[in-house]
């Protein structure tokens, strides 16, 4: 094992970059997990966004992945060690000499603090003929996939933002996208449903659910079953690509039965805080909030989590 570090970092969304760079200027030599397949993504889930009109400092509109290419190199020039690999396991047990495991060698790190900043990632519908056909049609991520699907009519399941900002997007490529959703209202805010309503490729479907994504027998997507949940009627819409924008779950599972949690999974931080339930470990950005969870309010509080590590140091240690 090496030395203990002062501060390691695993998430490297907006959370983990700002706590990094927040954590280097103040001279602790931040050491951050960016991950690699764990969380989805390095820099999280801005990479899989497509326009960020609502990130202040930014007149124009920035792509996510310009705006964590931004933070990651400001966290590099200020000194942030990166290590693109995935924690495997943790052992808070010792204060002050807390541990994770990582990489394909599961190499042995040592910490005094620790910053939780593993965000959330895409839901699934979880049937069965989605399961057999992702990356066969089947995707959660419009900007990553939509290219495959140029010029051809698509579907996008959701009611939220992420459904909206999907559709407008795939809405630049496709033929035509479908848009359906389970119920009459929207969670969507109202600046993105009016896009999406006065966008004519976008067709929406209200009160349907997906019944089956055809066809597993060929290995590829050939059109959806839908089914009105009112009128109990079932129709086929021929689509050839199928994008899921259901929402997110937190990327929690490595500290389950180690650190309180939610009953939704999401990270527990004590109010106005970003103390976890155990002294040195702090957690920020969308692992911990299921109200906010915008990249502003994700970098804040990853700014908060640095400060109280460093506090956390200066009252525990001879930082
Ligand atoms: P969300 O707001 O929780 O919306 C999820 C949608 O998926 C809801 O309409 C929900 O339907 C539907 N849904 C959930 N489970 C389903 C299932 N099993 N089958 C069918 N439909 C299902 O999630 P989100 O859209 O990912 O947004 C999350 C947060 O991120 C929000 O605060 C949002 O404002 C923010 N966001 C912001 C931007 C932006 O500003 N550019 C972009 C994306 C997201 P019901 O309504 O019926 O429950």
């Amino acid at each position: 094992m090496s030395e203990t570090r002062k501060v390691i970092i695993i998430g490297s969304g907006p959370a983990g970059h700002t706590a990094g760079i927040y954590a280097a200027r103040a001279n602790l030599k931040p050491l951050m997990f960016e991950g690699l397949a764990r969380g989805g993504i390095p820099g999280g889930q801005l990479m899989i966004t497509n326009d960020v009109e609502n990130y202040p400092g930014f007149a124009e509109k920035i792509t996510g992945p310009d705006l964590m290419k931004a933070f990651r190199d400001q966290g590099i020039h200020q000194g942030v060690e990166i290590r693109t690999e995935d924690v495997n396991k943790v052992d808070f047990t010792k204060q002050g000499e807390l541990k994770v495991w990582a990489g394909d060698d599961n190499k042995e790190w040592a910490a005094q603090t620790i910053i939780i900043a593993t965000g959330a990632q895409a839901k699934w519908l979880g049937i069965p003929s989605e399961t057999a056909l992702v990356g066969k049609g089947v995707s959660a991520c419009a900007v990553c996939d939509g290219a495959f699907f140029r010029k051809q009519p698509v579907m996008v399941i959701g009611g939220g933002d992420t459904a909206m900002e999907e559709a407008m997007y795939l809405s630049g490529l496709c033929s035509k996208v479908t848009l359906i959703h389970r119920s009459e209202k929207f969670r969507a805010s109202q600046t993105m449903l009016n896009r999406v309503l006065k966008n004519e490729k976008i067709e929406i479907l209200m009160n349907t659910e997906v019944d089956e994504i055809l066809d597993v027998s060929k290995g590829e997507v050939t059109g959806v079953r839908v089914l009105n949940n009112k009128t109990k009627e079932k129709m086929v819409v021929d689509v050839t690509g199928f994008f899921v924008a259901i929402g997110h779950t937190p990327n929690t599972d490595l500290f389950k039965g180690i650190l309180d949690l939610h009953d939704n999974g999401y990270m527990k931080t004590k109010p106005g805080t970003t103390q976890t339930s155990m002294a040195g470990i702090f957690a920020a950005g969308d692992v911990q909030d299921f109200v906010y969870r915008q990249a502003v309010t994700a970098a804040g509080s990853g700014c908060m989590a640095a400060l109280e590590a460093e506090r956390w140091l200066a009252a525990n240690s001879s930082h």
